[in-house]
């Protein structure tokens, strides 16, 4: 088995105070979650309802789920009594169907907007102008059961470390807009949340608050 501790212990010495891990254990099994919850990992983030899920149901109840995927809006119901963040959302239509289904579970869902900078094409999330007119169209402002908590963002999977850099420049850049703009008086809304097992240490350089790191963690994924 892999050395998750290990791992894991190595990841956390590099990440400065006020930075935080969401280990993902998509793909992996109970055992490697375990692993790493003995070591005092809570945060875990997952990429499919089904098999989080599944996990939700087998593993300790105090861990707190991540949810990173592409999130179709028929599955949020079966996310909602228990999520502790969505990090994907990126349409107004998403949005509201969280809120209402927060709302059925007497809840407010912390959310983070997924913003699309990178030049892949399948890469999901808004765009720096569809983000500005999310917030411009203020709708959002009366879904009282969803906490928009701040953003994240994808690099590029390039090895040009400038490019990488450029994109996490852009992103922080976008937050501070916004932040001005909309969320200036809220304390919650402060998660920059980008990199991942190959870009983590110049996320942390510009600026990140919570990394997602899984294969650095837990080894190559077996789909
Ligand atoms: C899978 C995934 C990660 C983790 O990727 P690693 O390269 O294994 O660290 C991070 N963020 C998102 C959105 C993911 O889907």
């Amino acid at each position: 088995m892999y050395d998750v501790k290990g791992n894991l212990r190595e990841v956390l010495s590099h990440l400065p105070q006020g930075v935080r891990l969401v280990a993902i254990s998509k793909y992996h099994p109970n055992e490697y979650i375990e692993s790493a919850y003995a070591e005092g990992q809570r945060t875990f983030g997952e990429s499919h309802e089904q098999e989080l899920r599944q996990k939700v149901e087998t593993l300790p109840k105090d861990i707190r789920w991540h949810f990173i995927g592409h999130l179709q809006t028929n599955k949020v119901k079966y996310i909602a009594p228990y999520i502790t963040m969505i990090e994907t959302v990126d349409s107004l239509k998403l949005l509201k169907e969280i809120d209402k289904q927060a709302a059925k579970c007497e809840r407010v869902i912390d959310v983070l907007l997924e913003l699309h900078i990178a030049e892949e094409e399948t890469k999901y999330g808004l765009t720096p102008d569809a983000l500005r007119g999310l917030l411009a169209d203020g709708e959002w402002r009366a879904l009282n059961h969803v906490r928009i908590c701040g953003l994240m963002m994808m690099a590029s999977y390039v090895d040009d470390e400038n490019q990488i850099r450029s994109e996490f420049r852009l992103a922080h850049s976008l937050f501070d807009e916004v932040k001005a703009q909309y969320f200036v008086d809220c304390d919650y809304f402060c998660e920059r949340s980008w990199g991942m097992s190959h870009d983590y240490l110049l996320a942390v350089e510009e600026g990140s608050t919570m990394v997602r790191i899984g294969t650095t963690i837990f080894g190559p994924r077996v789909y």
